[in-house]
Formats: C-alpha cells, sequence, structure tokens
C-alpha cells in the first residue's frame, strides 16, 4: 500500500470528516485556479480536525490546510499532497467577549458582532475567509486589524491544543507568528469588544460593505490586494522622497502607488487582467492559468525593482508551487 493510499484509509476512519479524492483545487479558490489534489479532507468540527491532524502531523506526506482561499494561489499542476480544512464555526458570546471556532467566515463574526452592536470588528465587513486565516494574515480593512481585539487564540501543535495571547501572536501589518508556524493550526479566537451604538455600527459597516462591492464586484476571481503595502519609514531615503504626501495613509504607501508608476493599470496577459481602476487588483477575467498569474507578478515585481530598487512582496499565499516567487 502506498502512504497516500494507507493515509487515506486512517482518514476514512475517522468520523465526520468528508473525504473527497482528485478534488479541482480551482473549486475552492476565489481565484479559479489551480489544479486537482489527490486528497481533500473537510472536518466540520473539532472531534474529526483533531484526529485527522494527528493521522497527518507524522506523515511524510506533504499536507496544508486551507481556509476559503480568498487569498490562495494554487499552481496549475495543483498540490501533490493532502489538504485540510476546518469549518468548525460556533460562536459564543459572553458580555464584550466573543469566542469563534476558525472555520467560521469572518463575516458571520461580524455580522454576530453587529447584531449584539459590539464595536472593535465592523470595520472589517466583506473581508473573504475564515477566522483561522484573519488570524494567520492579521486581515484587517479600513483601519481595523484583527490583531487589535484579538485576546487570545488557541491552536494545535503536534496535536496538542495550546494558546497565545496576542502579544504571542507576534502580530505586525498582515503578519503573525502563524506564517511561519505552518505547522500550528488555528482553533479558535476569542476578541474583546466594545459596547457600542448597533444602529450606527450597522450603518457605517454597511456603507463599507457597499464601498468594497464597488471596488471588489462579489463575483470578481481575485484576491483582493496582491501585494502588501509599504510602510514608508521601511523605505530608502530617496524612495520616501519620490512618494508624493497625499499619497501615504496611517503611515503606509499603497504597493498600487509604485505598480501605477510602472504601468500596471489596465495591464493583461492572457487571461490575466490588472484592474484599470486600481494597480494592485489582479484578477482572473476567465479563462486565466496560475502560471499567467504567476508571471504577471513576477513582471510586476521585477518592473518596481527595476525603479525603485524595492521589492513587493505578495499577501497572497502559494500553494503547488515549486519555484518560490523570484526577486
Ligand atoms: C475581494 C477580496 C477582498 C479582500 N480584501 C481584504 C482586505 O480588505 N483586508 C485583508 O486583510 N484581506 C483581504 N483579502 C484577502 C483575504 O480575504 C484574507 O487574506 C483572508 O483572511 C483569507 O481567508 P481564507 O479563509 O480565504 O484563507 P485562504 O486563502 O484559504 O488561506 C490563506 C492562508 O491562511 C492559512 N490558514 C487558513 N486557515 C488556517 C488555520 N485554521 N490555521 C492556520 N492557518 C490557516 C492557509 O494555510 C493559507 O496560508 C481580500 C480578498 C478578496 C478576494
Amino acid at each position: 500500500m502506498t502512504i497516500l493510499a494507507e493515509t487515506r484509509a486512517r482518514l476514512a476512519r475517522i468520523e465526520g470528516l468528508t473525504l473527497l479524492e482528485n478534488e479541482p483545487l480551482a473549486q475552492h479558490t476565489r481565484f479559479g485556479l489551480g489544479g486537482p489534489v489527490p486528497i481533500f479532507a473537510e472536518a466540520d468540527d473539532e472531534e474529526s480536525f483533531v484526529p485527522a491532524v494527528a493521522v497527518l502531523s507524522p506523515s511524510a506526506l506533504p499536507w496544508t490546510i486551507i481556509g476559503e482561499g480568498s487569498n490562495l494561489v494554487v499552481s496549475d499542476r495543483g498540490y501533490d499532497g493532502i489538504v485540510l480544512r476546518f469549518r468548525g464555526a460556533a460562536l459564543l458570546v459572553d458580555g464584550a467577549r466573543v469566542s469563534v471556532q476558525a472555520g467560521a467566515s469572518l463575516q458571520s463574526l461580524v455580522d454576530f458582532t453587529l447584531e449584539l452592536g459590539l464595536e472593535g470588528l465592523d470595520k472589517m465587513t466583506g473581508i473573504p475567509g475564515c477566522v483561522g486565516a484573519a488570524v494567520y494574515g492579521n486581515a484587517g480593512a479600513f483601519g481595523q486589524s484583527t490583531s487589535d481585539t484579538l485576546e487570545r487564540v488557541s491552536f494545535l501543535d503536534r496535536g496538542q491544543v495550546r494558546e497565545f495571547s496576542n502579544a504571542e501572536c507576534e502580530f505586525r501589518y498582515r503578519d503573525s507568528i502563524f506564517k511561519r508556524r505552518k505547522d500550528w493550526l488555528l482553533l479558535g479566537a476569542e476578541f474583546r469588544l466594545k459596547p457600542g451604538d448597533a444602529a450606527a455600527l450597522k450603518s457605517a459597516s454597511d456603507e463599507i460593505l457597499a464601498t468594497r462591492n464597488r471596488k471588489f464586484p462579489p463575483d470578481m476571481r481575485c484576491a483582493g490586494s496582491v501585494f502588501k503595502n509599504l510602510l514608508l519609514k521601511e523605505l530608502s531615503a530617496s524612495v520616501q522622497a519620490q512618494v508624493p504626501e497625499t499619497v501615504v495613509k496611517k503611515g503606509k504607501v499603497p504597493a498600487a502607488w509604485f505598480l501605477e508608476q510602472v504601468g500596471a493599470r489596465g495591464l493583461r496577459h492572457g487571461g490575466i487582467h490588472v484592474a484599470d481602476y486600481h494597480a494592485n487588483l489582479i484578477y482572473n477575467a476567465g479563462d486565466a492559468t496560475a502560471a499567467e498569474l504567476r508571471e504577471v507578478l513576477d513582471d510586476l515585481k521585477a518592473r518596481v525593482c527595476d525603479r525603485f530598487g524595492l521589492r513587493l512582496e505578495e499577501e497572497v499565499q502559494f500553494l503547488g508551487f515549486e519555484v518560490p516567487a523570484v526577486r
């Protein structure tokens, strides 16, 4: 029996775990790109997730976890291993503290807190994806980030459930310790919010959602902004001198500004288009491949590097690519 067949047999014995074979990952990414994975395992609760991780952790097979695939680029060849998804989505409230399982959609968490009139996650309405990935990448928008109100998280480390405080998560802009420890799998998070005016929060949040839906139409196959914005203070003096003051927002220079200077807006390569209204919004217009997307990203990085001597860093995560992003 091959390791894959043996692992499959062990996973199949776990009650509540759904196994899909040769599953096209394009169906699990918002870009709609990516080849198949031999085994796609979905756990609806911790009772099936924890034993599945116990099977996979010591295995020699490559395996990984994904959420809703809204920040993921999967190669055209797919992923030669096992993809796991945790869908546990329970939400609990105790005063102004809200606990949520990592598989819940961030939107369901935001909506839950809005209904309770709690402030702190309200501006993150419309960010696609699950809570686990929001912690992993410290997702945020409109001046609010996951790390602002997160109090603790629970995660699996080699089969053991551990907890971290906010400080231990080492949050930075679109970053946390979980990006460096991909073997640690988030199980849940607890947020400490503030009581607010439910009607005012809801109406401000609805406005944000409307703005976002204009920028990112719900059927657009993309990952939001592909490249991370840059911290002004981390740029060289000569680059800082070239950035107009009006462009800087809360100490950050949008990656879109650099991309605009190198002619990214409206660029097309095969089925991959760069939006003509936003240079950091790159989407699959219909029949794109992941290879074309990778080529566009590498081309844009090279152009920015040649012009400004700086390296743009992708916010999107890659799966199934042998050669990491260049330059
Ligand atoms: C239209 C659009 C708009 C967007 N706008 C924003 C925005 O305003 N702000 C922002 O921050 N992001 C934004 N994004 C990016 C995306 O929404 C976030 O990165 C989101 O957190 C990804 O969630 P996901 O469940 O889809 O994760 P996936 O794309 O499936 O995975 C992302 C990463 O999370 C890891 N991960 C998932 N679950 C777990 C877990 N339980 N434990 C450990 N690691 C895990 C995966 O391994 C992977 O590396 C946008 C995306 C789109 C498509």
